[in-house]
């Protein structure tokens, strides 16, 4: 399967199209569990980002000046989104844009609809939004987005006037030259056409280049809607081989969404057994391995991943990532693997699909049981990759073919994946110390060549 379609675009709407579900969503309950996997102790992910950023800054001899400058976004906005509901009540909400960095060219970062996002939260996935893109030499600075909302309990009528209302209220900020939002957990090409057309009409003209993960027929790239899974494949074969267990390899993968449900199906078309799979409504597990187009098939026609008849439902989703697998793929949201389970772990490959699934905590315990993890700021890279060429084409008014896509993409994500891999060896670091500091490295060499102004 190569085309777009498998892959889930507009699957949050199918699950919000029916309209609101009252009370806690599954994912909150998820996510409250989550913290008290960790003792109560909130997870912040910031501070495990600027614990990351610190450690490379070590290894690098820097300044704590140059510490404190990486530390701090550029620029942050928080707005409120007066909503009027189908009900005719108006409800406000909350959301963010943090551009971190702006050295290497116009920020670049995602859109997060959910019911935790947090400014913290958007802080820190903007900070590592400027490493992925250092590390992947794509020419952008690091941005992130969020509006405190869980869309599944909004129709698709509110959830464009949240969607208008909240560019309208950053569109100073954003803009092909300035920052070019991307879709992120519940948002999808759907929002970003809203977001670019609402962009449009303040400015008076078309401006494609405004957002990234667009529908096609409006100037969106073939392959964007698998890149990121694409890209967490491509770095899951490549460690696999590496450590000679590509042969009869199997993986469970956590999160069933953009990013998940196309690195589970990718990793089954490349002959790894998929054992299991989860959203946040729970996991399913069949030790002969799921048959991911017929898995999908079922999700599509309505069927919930839990009433899959081919699989089994795991007691408790979380046992997920302690399975006996030898790749385990967490792409569904911050600090699943923390210091409260990371011993429990017994994949030996870990491939970061979310952005910082596991805590600086975890990642200890996790380094010295051996076990190689491919960093979020490589592994998830993809999909910045494809979202920098789509930029450029809808730039030129000029477009590329399905397969100079995936073959630039392939590229790139092998080039980073080498040069992290031999950082990592020649250092004697791990994968997340070796992609840290290397994107550091670049981000603090373009600071240093712009000077400081005044
Ligand atoms: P999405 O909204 O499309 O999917 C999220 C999935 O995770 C859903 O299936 C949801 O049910 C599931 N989920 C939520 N909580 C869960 C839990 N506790 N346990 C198991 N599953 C749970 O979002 P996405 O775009 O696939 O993003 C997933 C992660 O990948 C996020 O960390 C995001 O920042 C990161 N990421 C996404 C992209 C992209 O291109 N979409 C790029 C880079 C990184």
């Amino acid at each position: 399967m190569t085309t777009d379609a498998g892959v889930g675009p507009l699957a949050f709407m199918r699950a919000g199209r029916s309209g609101s579900a009252p009370g806690r969503s599954a994912a909150t309950e998820r996510a409250a569990k989550t913290l008290a996997g960790t003792g109560g102790q909130p997870l912040n992910p910031l501070d495990d980002a600027r614990a990351q950023l610190q450690a490379a800054v070590d290894r690098l001899g820097y300044d704590q000046s140059m510490y404190d400058m990486l530390a701090t976004p550029r620029r942050e906005v928080t707005v409120s989104i007066p909503l009027r509901r189908d009900s005719g009540a108006v409800e406000v909400l909350t959301g963010h844009r943090v551009q971190h960095n702006l050295s290497r060219g116009p920020a670049k970062g995602g859109l997060r609809f959910s019911p935790h996002v947090h400014l913290d939260e958007v802080r820190a996935l903007a900070m590592w939004m400027t490493w992925k893109c250092a590390l992947l030499d794509v020419p952008y600075g690091g941005a992130k987005g969020g509006i405190r909302i869980d869309p599944s309990s909004y129709s698709v009528g509110e959830l464009e006037r949240v969607t208008r209302r909240y560019t309208s209220e950053i569109s100073p900020l954003i803009g092909p030259e300035t920052d070019i939002p991307a879709p992120d957990i519940g948002t999808d090409e759907q929002t970003m056409a809203w977001l670019m057309d609402t962009y449009s009409v303040g400015q008076g003209r078309t401006v494609l280049g405004v957002a990234t993960g667009k529908p096609i027929a409006l100037g969106g790239t073939q392959g964007r809607a698998s890149a990121t899974s694409r890209g967490v494949v491509h770095v899951s074969l490549a460690t696999l081989a590496a450590h000679g267990r590509l042969q009869g390899a199997t993986a469970a993968v956590q999160g069933f969404g953009k990013v998940g449900r196309g690195a589970a199906r990718l990793l089954f078309e490349a002959g790894i057994d998929v054992i299991a799979v989860s959203d946040e409504h729970g996991a399913i597990t069949n030790t002969k391995g799921i048959d991911l187009p017929s898995l999908e098939t079922f999700v599509d026609n309505g069927g919930r991943l839990t009433e899959y008849p081919e699989a089994e439902v795991l007691t408790d989703p979380e046992e997920l990532l302690f399975l006996d697998v030898t790749l385990l793929v967490p792409a569904a949201i911050e600090g699943v693997i923390h210091a409260g389970n990371a011993a429990r772990v017994r994949a030996p490959i870990i491939v970061e699909g979310a952005n910082g699934p596991t805590t600086v905590e975890a990642d200890q315990i996790l380094t010295d049981a051996g076990v190689t993890l491919v960093p979020d700021i490589l592994a998830n890279a993809g999909g910045v990759v494809v979202s920098y060429f789509e930029w450029v084409q809808a730039n030129q008014a000029y477009w590329w073919s399905l397969a100079e896509v995936e073959q630039r993409l392939e590229e790139r994500m092998h080039l980073a994946w080498e040069r992290v891999s031999e950082f990592a060896r020649e250092h004697g670091c791990s994968l997340r110390e070796a992609a840290t500091t290397l994107a550091v490295r670049t981000v603090a060499s373009a600071h240093w060549a712009r000077g400081l102004y005044p």
